[in-house]
């Protein structure tokens, strides 16, 4: 079943971005001939102080590498955190120069597990995002942290540096499910690490969780739900497990030594997680994100209005006005990138996306939001009647009870919910056909 990916809360880690050499001229690293990456579009549309509503930052280290992960992250590699937050450093000044010193409404700090940095780089980052961005506007600064790592003086620093939420990789309170896994931490550290961020005066706290574990009943997922309950989180995500090419999870799958959940169990998971979680007051506003009231993720948010985000740190993803762009997948190259004479945002990837094209990537993106596609909003941002766009397609989704027209809104149903990868393929199209003249 393709119903979604694991995706921890920050989806700027996504790799969806294709590179289009021939639109941008393509600087060179000082001195390096052999390096080549793209600088920021040097474009009417980046102005200086033009709206950033969102900042990533992507901290790769982590201490091993979890089988199922397809982020860049890297175990064993914590002796490069000066260099690398050299260079993050210099990463920041360049986009502020490029941009003005900017003031989003969201932070989020990913990985990776920035919590596994020593207390005294996390403090040096903290000072290099208070002394780069205006925090005018902010209103949710998140970090995610893994249970194992987060300690009473790491949380001080993050609250007096304004981090104001925190999301913790939980992914299951069953040590037999983690050490399928392959996670490093225990089930009752997640608790402990809950007080800790409380006691620091942090108590906006999401936990990740992951379901169609191999082995994993219903019963078993339900188990995990009732012990998030229990804990008092105000967010909870929840995927389900996907076996990404290159993980250590596939290659087990393919060797035969487990069977993955089926389709059929997933699908019962998914609806019970709406049930189980409705019932206990969260209330489902995306695809796989549920939230008490007032507690959605507003970064999340930022992300799936298509907002404008600025990412810094290798693999990063950033967007604005149509572009994105993705920085190189390297730590030694980001680094190397960016230490020297001669700095570079060092992006390896971009994109614009022009016309309908664009307008139906955003039409996807809030079709997994609950509230939908808001078609007098999108028809005022965009100038695109989307139920015109999508007419053919409507009377059969809807015929089929896949997605409805509510509140001046089209959302999908959970019909729909459980097939939404092919229902976003279909509107992909429909907007292409359109642009097509079709
Ligand atoms: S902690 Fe997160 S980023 Fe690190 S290896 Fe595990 S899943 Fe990947």
């Amino acid at each position: 079943m393709q119903h979604d990916k694991i995706i921890t809360e920050a989806e700027s880690k996504n790799d969806s971005l294709r590179p289009k050499i021939s639109e941008f001229p393509l600087p060179q690293l000082g001195g390096r001939t052999e390096q080549v990456f793209f600088g920021l579009p040097q474009t009417a549309e980046f102005a200086q102080n033009s709206t950033l509503d969102a900042l990533y930052l992507h901290i790769p280290f982590c201490t091993s590498k979890c089988h199922y992960c397809d982020f860049f992250s890297l175990a064993g590699h914590l002796d490069q955190a000066d260099a690398f937050l050299d260079a993050m450093g210099r990463e920041l000044e360049l986009q502020v120069s490029h941009f003005g010193r900017v003031a989003p409404e969201t932070i989020f700090i990913g990985g990776g597990t920035p919590t596994l940095l020593p207390p005294v780089a996390l403090a040096r980052l903290m000072a290099q995002i208070n002394s780069a961005i205006k925090f005018d506007r902010l209103t949710e600064f998140t970090v995610e942290a893994n249970p194992n790592t987060f300690d009473a003086q790491r949380a001080k620093i993050l609250r007096a540096g304004g981090v104001n939420r925190i999301s913790f990789g939980a992914q299951s309170f069953s040590a037999t499910e983690l050490a399928v896994l392959q996670r490093d931490h225990h089930p009752e550290s997640v608790p402990v690490a809950m007080n800790i961020a409380r006691h620091a005066g942090i108590d906006n706290l999401n936990l990740d969780l992951i379901f169609g574990i191999p082995g994993q009943s219903l019963a078993d997922w339900d188990q995990n739900l009732t012990r998030a309950i229990e804990l008092e989180s105000t967010h909870l995500s929840c995927y389900g497990l996907m076996y990404e090419p290159n993980t250590a999870m596939t290659a087990r799958m393919k060797r035969g030594e487990f069977t993955p959940a089926a389709d059929e169990l997933e699908i019962a998971m998914l609806q019970h997680t709406r049930d189980r979680l409705g019932a206990a007051g969260f209330g489902r506003y995306e695809i796989s994100n549920y939230a008490r009231a007032g507690k959605a993720c507003k970064h999340n948010i930022n992300y799936w209005k298509a907002r404008n985000h600025l990412a810094i740190g290798p693999s990063a993803a950033g967007y604005h006005s149509g572009f994105r762009w993705k920085n190189v997948q390297s730590l030694t190259r980001y680094i190397d990138a960016l230490n020297t004479g001669s700095p570079v945002v060092p992006i390896t990837e971009i994109e614009r996306l022009t016309g309908l094209a664009r307008w139906g990537e955003l039409a996807i993106l809030e079709l997994r939001l609950n509230e939908g596609i808001v078609l007098q909003e999108f028809q005022q941002r965009t100038g695109v009647d989307a139920l015109a766009i999508l007419h053919a397609l409507l009377p059969r989704y809807s015929a089929l009870g896949l997605w409805e027209v509510r509140n001046s809104s089209l959302a999908l149903t959970e019909a729909g919910i459980s097939v939404s990868d092919t229902i976003f393929a279909d509107v992909l199209e429909a907007f292409a056909q359109a642009a097509r003249g079709n």
